[in-house]
């Protein structure tokens, strides 16, 4: 636990305690003040209670001891409830206080899981910054000292340059996007998935025919209402095909088929590409986190950020993202969105 949160986690445990103990002391001296009360008017009535009964025959000596003799019981007792009373309290401050910090650190460890996500979550960004700039600097460095540095070198070395601000770019956008997401409340209403998912197709069909992929949809024409914000759920298309394209051969297929059940639609888009190892599967929904295969890949880029978002917006509409991958075979991503009951 870091020292912060370590601090925290006392404080709290104080004020939790300073709670219990505060009860616990009103408690105990009320139930002290009305046990010495009743204390008071058992064994120490008025004096004529014990005369009274006891009738003008009765010596004033043993009317005497009579009321010292109580008198000392009334003492006794209420040492003996003080010490009681007391005896509660330590426990009670014992055990408040063993209970207060386990509270206190059940209350703070969602505070301190969400602390170490966001330094996780710094220290990645960080990186994939750190990486292109470093390799840039390098590159631009050496280029300039080189005293036989021609134009065509000079050019060489600005499209370099280019290619890694496009990546900066692509990965700036995609950390924009995620703090958005985080911070914004999505503007859900009522929408067709058949435009959406013929937007998301519409935009990533430049990329695709570079590579003479076709995209199929079934069926054609559907009839499917889904609640919720059509620009996000887009995203996700997008993310999803444009990931099918990235990862796929040229001259294959992807196809998106839509099948809607009683309570949810599911969308699959099915590629026919490298397919993802098993041992990557469990994670490739993490933020940056990248297959093996496709870092080693260099003509494919990324950084690792789009099929977090993906999760993320379907989350936040109720629905589930997984996916079923073959290496060297293909990879089947399925989407389950909640129906909007006609
Ligand atoms: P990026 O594609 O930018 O690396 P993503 O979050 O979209 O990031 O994907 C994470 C990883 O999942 C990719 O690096 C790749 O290893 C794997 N992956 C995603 N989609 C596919 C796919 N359709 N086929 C094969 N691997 C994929």
């Amino acid at each position: 636990m870091p020292f912060a949160l370590h601090k925290g986690s006392i404080r709290l445990a104080g004020l939790y305690l300073a709670i219990i103990m505060s009860i616990s002391i009103f408690f105990s001296v009320t139930i002290y003040s009305l046990s010495i009360n009743e204390l008071g008017r058992g064994l120490r009535g008025p004096r004529s209670v014990i005369v009274r009964p006891v009738g003008p025959g009765f010596s004033e000596e043993i009317k005497n001891d009579i009321l010292r003799e109580r008198s000392v019981l009334y003492t006794e007792a209420k040492e003996r409830v003080l010490a009681r009373l007391i005896v509660i309290n330590i426990f009670i401050l014992i055990g408040g206080g063993a209970l207060s910090y386990y509270l206190a650190v059940r209350t703070l460890k969602p505070i301190e899981e969400a602390h170490e996500a966001q330094n996780r979550f710094t220290a990645d960004a960080s990186h994939e910054l750190r990486t292109p700039i470093t390799a840039m600097l390098t590159e631009n460095e050496v280029t300039l000292m080189d005293p036989k540095l021609s134009l065509q070198d000079a050019k060489r070395q600005l499209a370099s340059n280019i290619e890694e601000l496009q990546r900066l770019s692509a990965l700036s956008d995609g950390l924009m996007r995620i703090a958005g997401l985080e911070n914004r409340t999505l503007q859900k209403m009522d929408v067709s998935l058949q435009d959406i998912i013929d937007n998301a197709i519409h935009s990533i069909q430049t990329v695709a025919s570079a590579k003479f992929i076709d995209i199929d949809k079934h069926p054609k024409k559907s009839n499917v209402t889904v609640h919720g914000d059509s620009f996000s759920l887009q995203e996700v298309f997008t993310i999803l095909l444009d990931n099918a394209v990235k990862y796929s051969n040229k001259n294959t297929k992807i196809s998106v088929n839509i099948q809607k059940h009683q309570n949810e639609v599911t969308v699959d888009v099915v590629d026919r590409g490298m397919g993802i190892p098993a041992k990557d599967v469990p994670y490739i929904f993490d933020r940056f986190y990248r297959a093996d295969s496709s870092r080693t890949h260099q003509s494919v880029q990324g950084h690792g950020l789009g099929l977090s978002i993906a999760k993320d917006i379907i989350t936040k509409h109720g629905g589930t993202i997984s996916v079923k991958s073959t290496p060297k075979k293909g990879s089947v991503f399925s989407v389950r969105l909640p129906l909007v009951k006609d």
